[in-house]
């Protein structure tokens, strides 16, 4: 079998899940005595082609072209399908970005094929792939395989494969052959405008080995001082699920998910997190992830609520000044360090 896996360059810079969408072909080549070919689109992409030359790849395609400069949906179509019809890959691999999202169902529909978006794993069984996706926020998931003949289109979701596990090329560098397409300006019927800029964060919670992570379930912002001791105290960062950086209680730039950012930490703490699939997909890379459950519930000052508003999340009602009241948040507050610590044993 040969897998063609086409990997991303956004603003001139790799996204990250290429590797990760190289690392699952490699582990899919190796079960199945498959030759991976790794493929690269854009302008002024030949210092990106070698890059991937150097992983274990059979060989690397690289498409360049005026047109390809900026990402286009029609650009990238008419290219590829060029490509495919080539190159006759039987598995065609992306990383599941956006980009891919936008273009990669109409290449397959070019075609005359389906594609199985978003996958989390795979097997091989009984000579056949069967590609694993979640469903209903994460709840099930579905086994879902290609009927139709090659060649089959499918992505990976971000965090479903390592890339620190991708191999490096045995004898040093794979062949770089450059792939001549045709396209017109007049086949591109959108132009593209600036780019969506993200909130830039001034903290890379990528880079973090250790990562706190706190959810709905810590109640109240006053229980998050005892959340950010214990990260600091372990060299790690605090981060959130969405209710909390919605509330303000933390800022944007530390929440972790979908819509927020995509880590691999070493050890993932999660404290009041319920796991959606939305949060999930932002930290599934980590390798060790702890997280809080019944037997390991974070106790938290029992006036404390969880406030509707970004306004009342600042303030303070889970402890009026009574000193019967401030020593029972005390006592509290001890057994949420209690519950925290007692994820790490
Ligand atoms: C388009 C879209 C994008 C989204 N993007 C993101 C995203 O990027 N990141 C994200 O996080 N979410 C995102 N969400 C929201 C997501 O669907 C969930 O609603 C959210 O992740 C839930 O956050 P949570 O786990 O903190 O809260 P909850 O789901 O309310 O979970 C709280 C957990 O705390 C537990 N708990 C309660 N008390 C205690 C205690 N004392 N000790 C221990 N545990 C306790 C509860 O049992 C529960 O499991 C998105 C949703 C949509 C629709």
């Amino acid at each position: 079998m040969k897998i063609l896996v086409v990997t991303e360059l956004r603003q001139g810079k790799w996204n990250n899940t290429s590797f990760e969408t190289l690392a699952a072909a490699q582990q899919i080549a190796k079960g199945t005595s498959s030759a991976v070919s790794a493929l690269v689109i854009g302008k002024g992409v030949s210092a990106f082609a070698d890059e991937l030359a150097s992983k274990n790849v059979a060989e690397v395609l690289s498409i360049e072209h005026d047109l390809l400069e900026a990402y286009t949906p029609d650009g990238y179509c008419i290219a590829l399908k060029q490509v495919i019809e080539s190159a006759k890959p039987d598995l065609v691999l992306f990383p599941h970005t956006y980009q891919v999202r936008d273009f990669a169902p109409k290449l397959a529909a070019t075609l005359g094929k389906g594609m199985i978006g978003d996958c989390v794993g795979y097997r091989h069984e009984s000579g056949r792939l069967v590609f694993v996706r979640q469903m209903f926020q994460g709840k099930t998931a579905a086994d879902v395989t290609f009927t139709g003949a090659a060649p089959w289109f499918a992505s990976f979701q971000s965090g479903a494969f390592r890339a620190d596990l991708l191999a490096a090329h045995p004898s040093g560098k794979a062949p770089v052959n450059s792939v001549t397409v045709s396209l017109s300006a007049q086949q591109i019927r959108t132009k593209p405008l600036d780019f969506f800029k993200e909130a830039k964060s001034a903290v890379d919670l990528t880079q973090a080995p250790l990562i706190v992570a706190i959810g709905r379930g810590i109640k109240a912002p006053e229980n998050i001082p005892q959340a950010e001791a214990l990260a600091k105290a372990l060299g790690g960062e605090i981060a959130a699920s969405r209710p909390i950086c919605d509330e303000g209680w933390l800022p944007m730039e530390r929440q972790i998910g979908s819509s927020g950012q995509t880590v691999a930490p070493k050890l993932y703490l999660a404290l009041g997190i319920s796991g959606a699939i939305q949060h999930v997909v932002g930290m599934k890379g980590a390798r060790a992830r702890a997280p809080s459950s019944p037997s390991t519930r974070i106790r938290t000052p029992r006036s404390s609520k969880l406030p509707t508003t970004a306004s009342s999340a600042t303030s303070s009602k889970s402890c009026p000044p009574s000193p019967k009241n401030c020593k029972k948040q005390s006592e509290d507050s001890h057994k949420l360090h209690l519950g925290i610590y007692s994820l790490l044993l």
